[in-house]
């Protein structure tokens, strides 16, 4: 069955193999007579799912022995919470504004941390730049460094992780890669602390993924709940309390599905950048190439994830939306804050979802123009 091309930020397009076999599971998973929803966590299936799930990401992501891999719930916006409580220390913590989410990040945090700075922000370019971290001004002491390394509104990605031991900074490093995991390898090196929603390019919301240096534990602020205190939830291999069951099982589905995939000698996350950022330059060339749709993101910084895009003319938005609706191409409107479109490009949008939409913007080009 060939579906429409879902373009939507998250929850978004799941690979349909991974559906599938979530489907055929669905009332009787491997022969146990149980849907995987009705399964307890502590039986000897449910184990075998996590376990598998855990050392897939692992190995996809090639996440040291030294970090924890935690399955929590609440999402990206509980971690801007979540992250202060275990590692700010109530002390003095930085924070690099690069657009909506890192954002709400410091805002939430100022909850938590004695002092919150913002280091660096790419706010007098309206977020279409990212600010130079040979730049930044970290605080001395400071608990943590959080950035957020992909805008899934604003649509600028940092492309390399900063290295803050070459910048002199102790402090560990804290990503929001909420919107762009799994899409290209992480530097662990570079990194104390990584946490995402599984919904954009992992699978169904309801789970959350957070990858942390073991030193970064238990320093948990007393106020912190013991079902988001990360040492505890580590100690219990996630299962503290009730984890997100479906959606790690869910998440297992695809992290098998991306370890099928293969773009010439590369697999797994190393064929998925390759084909990320292919399709990235096809949307980006055809936007650039016509004098009908605008990106104003500086090119350094653009997001291979998230696209937005603006209609020079933008009294045609709707009719723009309405054709696309109509030829299969979904989820194109762009986020309320911002307006005009956005194209997201997550893993299970395959090179021809892109080309389609880029032949139906030349198409609604020619006829509107
Ligand atoms: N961070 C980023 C980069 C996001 O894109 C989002 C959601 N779009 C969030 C945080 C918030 O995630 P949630 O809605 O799961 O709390």
């Amino acid at each position: 069955m060939q579906r429409p091309y879902n373009f939507s930020a998250g929850p978004a397009a799941i690979p349909a193999e991974v559906l599938e076999q979530a489907a055929a599971d669905m009332l009787d998973w491997h022969g146990c007579g149980m849907g995987v929803m009705e399964m307890s966590h502590r039986g000897k299936e449910f184990i075998s799912i996590y376990e598998q799930a855990e050392s897939d990401l692992r190995e996809l992501l090639a996440v040291p022995e030294h970090f924890k891999i935690l399955f929590m719930q609440g999402g990206g916006l509980a971690e801007n919470a979540i992250v202060p409580m275990n590692l700010s220390r109530a002390a003095t913590v930085d924070f690099v504004v690069t657009g909506s989410w890192s954002q709400n990040s410091q805002k939430e945090a100022r909850k938590y941390a004695s002092e919150v700075n913002v280091i660096a922000s790419g706010k007098d370019s309206h977020f279409t730049t990212l600010p130079d971290p040979a730049y930044w001004q970290p605080s001395r002491g400071a608990s943590y460094l959080h950035i957020c390394t992909n805008e899934t509104i604003h649509g600028v990605e940092f492309h390399e992780l900063p290295d803050l031991k070459a910048l002199g900074v102790d402090a560990p490093l804290v990503i929001d890669f909420s919107s762009h995991v799994a899409s290209r390898p992480v530097d662990w090196s570079r990194v104390g602390l990584a946490f995402g929603g599984a919904q954009k390019n992992i699978g169904p919301a309801g789970l959350t993924i957070v990858v942390v240096r073991e030193d970064l534990l238990g320093h948990a602020l007393t106020i912190c709940p013991s079902a988001f205190d990360y040492k505890i939830v580590a100690e219990h291999q996630s299962m503290y309390n009730t984890p997100p069951t479906w959606g790690i099982y869910m998440a297992g589905l695809t992290f098998q599905w991306l370890k099928r995939q293969r773009e010439g000698e590369a697999s797994g996350v190393a064929a998925m950048e390759l084909r990320n950022i292919a399709k990235a330059q096809l949307l980006y060339n055809a936007i650039d190439q016509s004098g009908f749709y605008v990106n104003k993101v500086a090119a350094n910084c653009r997001s291979r994830m998230n696209i937005p895009f603006f209609l020079h003319d933008e009294s045609r938005n709707d009719a723009f939306l309405a054709g696309a609706k109509a030829r299969g191409l979904l989820q194109l409107k762009g986020h309320k804050s911002v307006g005009g479109m956005r194209a997201s490009l997550y893993n299970a949008m395959p090179l021809e979802g892109v080309q389609a939409l880029v032949s139906y913007m030349r198409e609604f080009e020619q006829q509107h123009a």
